[in-house]
């Protein structure tokens, strides 16, 4: 396994597949979901309808059109509503449901935005311990975690860190 935590912007990676961080009609939005259907090209979108939604929590696949990577794993994160409404037992099922897309496709490397950390305000140091804890359950695949800024960055290299101590078990 390799799991690299790096700054950029996911929709230029190459990874087999990239994760893009929805919302529950998958016809497009804000943040990087916007940015993936601009850089994918107008026929996502039309994949995207014959889908019929995804819940959050859930994850479903299209092809990656004009982007380098082959596949899009949509799934739409929880909106952060104050942490009592099941909010990080949602963002685990995310990764893990993204992580299980790949494995039944047999995709080896996923590269993934910070999920539900936008527009859906969850709390970044939190959310970068989940995803850092289910990341490392699948140890045959290449996981990239692409961090749009600084800020996110560190806190996926915080939770590493943490994990390597043995404290997210
Ligand atoms: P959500 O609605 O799940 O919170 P957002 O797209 O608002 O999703 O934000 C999720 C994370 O994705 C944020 O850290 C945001 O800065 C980041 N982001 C936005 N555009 C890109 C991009 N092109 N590549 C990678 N990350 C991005």
């Amino acid at each position: 396994m390799s799991f690299k935590i790096i700054t950029g912007d996911i929709t230029k990676c190459d990874a087999t597949a990239i994760v893009n961080a929805a919302n529950t009609s998958l016809l497009g939005g804000g943040g990087v979901d916007g940015a993936i259907h601009r850089a994918a090209g107008p026929e996502l979108l039309g994949e995207c309808r014959m889908l019929h939604g995804c819940k959050t929590g859930q994850a479903k696949m299209t092809k990656g059109y004009n982007l380098k990577a082959k596949y899009i794993i949509h799934t739409p994160g929880p909106v952060w509503n104050g942490g009592e409404h099941g909010e990080r037992e949602m963002l685990e099922s995310c990764y893990k449901n993204c992580l299980e897309l790949a494995v039944k496709h047999d995709i080896h490397d996923i590269a993934f935005p910070s999920i539900s950390t936008g527009i859906y305000r969850f709390p970044v140091d939190e959310a970068a311990k989940i995803a850092v804890r289910t990341i490392h359950r699948y140890p045959k695949l290449d996981v990239t975690m692409v961090c749009f800024d600084e800020r996110t960055r560190k806190a996926y290299e915080d939770a590493e860190a943490a994990f390597n101590r043995g404290e997210l078990q």
